[in-house]
């Protein structure tokens, strides 16, 4: 269908119009060359005709009557031209008398000589066929001085030669066309094929990715806008390929993650059904961790929440004044007995206080949680996690900086984007990092991460230091539009 729709486009847009042109080119280069061919030599005969009528003008003047005859005959069978035109004399009833070509010519017809006795100039012309068959040019111009003998004298020429010419010519020219005309069409057929061929492997590649075959790759033909549309097609498929990967790798590392604390939830709950005799303090250690489970389940939860929320457009923020200070501590209090637990330690630089802002409290605790939760996640026991807060120029700046595994560089511009892990070994979904980003960039702050591998990681969070004018207008709450997603 689309190989049919360029080329007939082509066809009748390009080849179409140069067709056209050529045609006409051929044409009126035909129709001048016939004009000027027939213009010249009609002028060459009109040239001999006044020669030859000066010349009898003169011989009228200089000769008696008896010897006119003579002279003009004599004239004319000695013509110089007689090689290129015949010259023939008329007399006064129409008739050929002499010819210089010396046979006598039995024409009735002169249509030329017929025009020169009803001109006023005593001229006429005449371009057409003779009883032979043979085309030609005749002047006649009506003798000057008055005898007896000579009406006028006729010019004739053969056309046949100068046709043939002027065809030579024409045909040299329809060749000149014809060659460009198969020329512009060879090599539009080529340049068709170049892009027809490409797209239809773009469209047949582009058909596999939409079927799920997201391993599959168009060789880019050429350096050109197909050659770029090739390669924007696999970036695509690259793109849609890692999605699709990293999807499958965020469903069994969620599944992995809900599977290990229903575990436990479960062992514990089917132990203390089990046991009729249990003490108090084996009662309170089952409860407790069902208890933590339980909460490590639903923050789970919340978080999948969240996520479906961006994704869909309805994330929303309640804008409240809040003190940023109150909201780390209490995320740095949550998770001081699980780093004591896991043998790390949480060093806390306190400031006095942080200017007073605007934001939504529970999610800039949670991001707090999730930075933290991380920096512990990622250590191993002995480790360090020192956290900063401080306020400068108009921002504040909170810094979680851990001794864990690091990141690798390869891995840090990407370690934002939705499902995205760069260690396999540790739990995790591959999804909060990405929250967070979102939750501060509501906020108009930005979350910088710095690391070396095997040394450490520095999660800096900016908050501009910001007055009620930065809540929504109206309504507390600001819903984060999907445009947004992409940035997960
Ligand atoms: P996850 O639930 O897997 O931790 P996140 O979105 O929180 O997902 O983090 C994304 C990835 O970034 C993690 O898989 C991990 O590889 C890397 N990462 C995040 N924080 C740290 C850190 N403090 N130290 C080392 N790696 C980190």
């Amino acid at each position: 269908m689309a190989l049919k729709s360029i080329t007939y486009r082509w066809f009748l847009n390009s080849f179409g119009v140069i067709f056209v042109i050529l045609a006409a080119v051929v044409a009126i280069s035909g129709v001048s060359i016939h004009n000027y061919y027939y213009a010249s030599v009609k002028e060459v005969l009109n040239n001999r005709a006044s020669t030859v009528d000066g010349m009898m003008i003169r011989y009228s003047e200089n000769t008696v009557t008896a010897n006119f005859y003579t002279e003009i005959r004599s004239y004319v069978e000695s013509f110089p031209d007689k090689n290129m035109m015949e010259l023939m004399t008329i007399d006064h009833s129409g008739e050929v008398t002499l010819t210089s070509s010396g046979f006598s010519y039995n024409e009735r017809n002169l249509p030329d000589y017929n025009m020169a006795l009803s001109s006023a100039s005593g001229e006429g012309y005449f371009v057409g066929y003779i009883e032979s068959g043979e085309k030609i040019m005749a002047v006649t111009r009506l003798v000057t001085p008055i005898n007896s003998e000579f009406s006028a004298m006729r010019f004739v020429v053969s056309l046949e030669g100068v046709d043939r010419a002027i065809f030579s010519m024409v045909m040299t020219i329809s060749a000149a066309a014809l060659a460009v005309l198969v020329l512009v069409l060879v090599s539009g057929m080529f340049f068709i094929k170049s892009i027809v061929r490409p797209v239809r492997e773009i469209g047949v590649a582009a058909r596999q990715i939409a079927s799920g075959d997201f391993k599959s790759r168009i060789a880019s033909p050429t350096d050109d806008e197909i050659g770029e549309l090739c390669e924007t097609i696999n970036f695509m498929a690259d793109e849609l390929e890692n999605t699709e990967k990293m999807k499958n790798e965020f469903i069994s590392s969620v599944s992995h993650e809900l599977r290990t604390p229903l575990t436990a939830i479960r062992g514990w709950a089917e132990t203390l059904l089990d046991t009729d005799n249990y003490d108090a303090a084996t009662l309170k250690k089952g409860m407790r961790v069902i208890s933590a489970e339980t909460e490590r389940l639903s923050g789970m939860v919340e978080e999948l929440l969240d996520f479906s929320r961006i994704q869909n457009g309805r994330f929303s923020l309640v804008f409240q004044k809040l003190d940023l200070l109150a909201e780390l501590g209490e995320a740095v209090l949550i998770y001081t007995e699980k780093a004591n637990r896991e043998h790390i330690q949480i060093i806390y630089n306190e400031p006095e206080m942080l200017p007073i802002i605007y934001g939504d409290k529970n999610r800039l605790r949670q991001v707090f949680i999730n930075i933290i939760d991380n920096a512990i996640k990622y250590s191993d026991p002995g480790g360090t996690v020192k956290i900063d807060a401080f306020a400068r120029d108009n921002d504040i700046y909170i810094s979680v900086a851990d001794s864990g595994c690091g990141i690798a560089p390869e891995d840090l511009p990407k370690i934002k984007t939705k499902f995205y892990k760069a260690n396999h070994t540790r739990r995790g979904s591959g999804i909060g990092l990405a929250v967070a980003n979102e939750i501060i960039q509501m906020h108009k702050g930005s979350i910088d991460i710095e690391s070396t591998l095997g040394v450490g990681t520095t999660v800096l969070i900016r908050i501009p230091v910001s007055g009620p004018e930065n809540a929504p207008e109206q309504s507390s709450i600001l819903e984060r539009k999907p445009e947004n997603e992409q940035k997960l």
